[in-house]
């Protein structure tokens, strides 16, 4: 009998903290339906003290989930515990994880309390929190550099309160696999009433070793992962999901455990956060790479032509990478579009479909073949961005060896019309300065790249800038089969999310 691995999903939560990653609430229910459909157990949804904008957005995934637990993260004060039990209580299975620092190191330079407070604290926080719910988290924030035998005491502490899972999180990404294996082990025989709970892990990859580690910790018994789609989060990230559940999938023989996680649907929850934060998945990254099922090499060629499991240890069709998906074109109709957005996951509204549709006749009247990519680079751009501050009417550019690079741009700026002209070295360049100049913006471009987004010559451009203004930094992403105007329209995304940051300010505090 195979024992399940629960997956607790924070790419709402951790994975926002990567520098640039913040999402609009209409972003981060999208995700949350894809999570839910994904089969996750857990979705921690938002830090609801961070700010008003995180709250909300907390809350209304509580309102809109019912098949996984909606959890918001608190810090162990009365206050944040409030602020995540008020957000997530409507949710149909709501869950509060909260946590404190139980290093020397954080104790004595960070937090400035005595072991014996902080125990206090820890119980007072869990007790509270029982009073919203009763799944309650508990962590223990650089458990991996705490002293094991103090650890122990506040999860047995934490347990007796009412914590069901106990989390032992390697913050920093500081562990090495075996020596993380050995701490969990000691929590499990060294905590009382370890039994009555639930032993978590979330890792960090500083080291890239945060799903080794997260494999190691479920070897000593832990049953419960955090991680995050394509591994996104602070610093160098989280454990990234599709690793740990493929693992577990794929070495099924040896691990001897499951999860509850649709493998069919990991690609397409991957070119979501994707395509929703800005941040691109490295080609050579591990299950959801562009690269991750090419085969270059001759010889393997050869092998798995002949018989695919001699050189490749899963299936493409396992993630829902599939060679024979439906490929849509221009002779494809509505029905046909929402036919297959709802295979994809999107349920829209009329509105928003008729919306879609037209940006996809647009589309297939350039490009013969609209791929999956192609579909959910309309819905995001079409549907998910509608209610923003600047908006794209047009662009014309004009540009070549004899010319002198120009762009012409229309905007809507909160629903009044500017028009700009502007040169530039060239015309990306002469796109981004009229940009600039019809709006004022004081933002600095620190990054800018661009990519195809299918395979084929006429595949659509995606652009990706990073923007900074006076210490926000957003990313800005836009595809388009024309790439100056991917390129535009990336940029003004980016000015979007930095309006975005302006209006909600976010005060994230240290975290685990
Ligand atoms: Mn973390």
């Amino acid at each position: 009998m195979t024992e399940k691995i629960y997956i607790f999903d924070t790419t709402l939560r951790d994975g926002e903290q990567s520098p640039g990653a913040t999402m609009n609430t209409a972003e981060k229910l999208r995700i949350a339906a894809k999570l839910e459909k994904l089969g996750v157990d857990i979705i921690e949804a938002g830090f609801p003290c961070a700010s008003k904008g995180d709250f909300d957005a907390v809350r209304k995934i509580a309102e809109q989930v019912k098949e996984s637990i909606v959890c918001g993260l608190a810090r162990i004060t009365p206050s944040d515990i409030t602020a995540a039990g008020e957000a997530v209580k409507v949710a149909a299975q709501p869950m509060i994880h909260t946590f404190v620092s139980t290093s020397d190191i954080h104790l004595q330079y960070q937090l400035k309390l005595t072991k014996e407070q902080v125990l206090e604290n820890a119980i007072k926080g869990v007790k509270h929190a029982k009073n919203y719910c009763d799944k309650v988290e508990f962590s223990a924030m650089d458990a991996s550099r705490s002293d094991p035998e103090y650890l122990c005491r506040v999860f047995e502490a934490a347990i007796k309160a009412g914590a069901t899972i106990i989390n032992i999180p390697d913050t920093v990404g500081y562990a090495i696999p075996s020596e993380f294996e050995k701490l969990v082990s000691y929590v499990m025989n060294h905590t009382p009433n370890i039994d009555k709970a639930i032993v978590s892990v979330h890792c960090h990859n500083d080291l890239g070793l945060a799903t080794a580690n997260s494999l190691a910790a479920v070897k000593a018994g832990a049953r419960q992962v955090e991680c995050t789609i394509n591994g996104i989060g602070e610093r160098a990230g989280n454990t990234s999901m599709e690793e740990i559940v493929m693992a577990i999938h794929t070495r099924g023989d040896y691990l001897n455990l499951r999860t509850d996680i649709i493998t069919e649907k990991i690609y397409s929850a991957s070119r979501l956060v994707s395509t929703i934060t800005g941040i691109m998945v490295q080609p050579n990254k591990a299950i959801v790479g562009a690269n991750a099922f090419a085969h270059e090499s001759g010889i393997h060629q050869d092998g798995v032509l002949k018989n695919p499991m001699t050189y490749e240890i899963m299936k493409p069709e396992t993630i829902g990478l599939s060679s024979n998906h439906i490929v849509l074109g221009k002779h494809s109709g509505r029905h046909a579009l929402r036919t297959r957005l709802e295979e994809l996951g999107y349920k829209l509204t009329l509105d928003e479909l008729n919306t879609v549709f037209e940006n996809f006749k647009a589309l297939s009247d350039k490009k013969k073949e609209i791929l999956d990519e192609d579909i959910e680079a309309l819905v995001t751009e079409g549907v998910l961005r509608s209610a923003e501050v600047f908006k794209l009417d047009y662009i014309q550019v004009s540009s070549g060896s004899t010319v002198i690079p120009t762009a012409t741009i229309e905007m809507s700026i909160k629903d009044r019309k500017v028009r700009g002209t502007c040169h530039g070295n060239g015309p990306i360049d002469a796109a981004f300065n009229t940009i600039v100049d019809i709006t004022g913006a004081s933002s600095e471009l620190l990054r800018f790249s661009i990519s195809a987004l299918t395979g084929g010559a006429d595949a659509q451009g995606e652009v990706t800038v990073r923007l900074r203004e006076k210490g926000l930094i957003a990313l800005g992403r836009g595809s388009d089969s024309d790439i100056i105007t991917a390129s535009a329209k990336a940029y003004v995304n980016g000015l979007n999310r930095l309006e975005y940051l302006k209006a909600n300010p976010v005060n994230t505090p240290e975290t685990i």
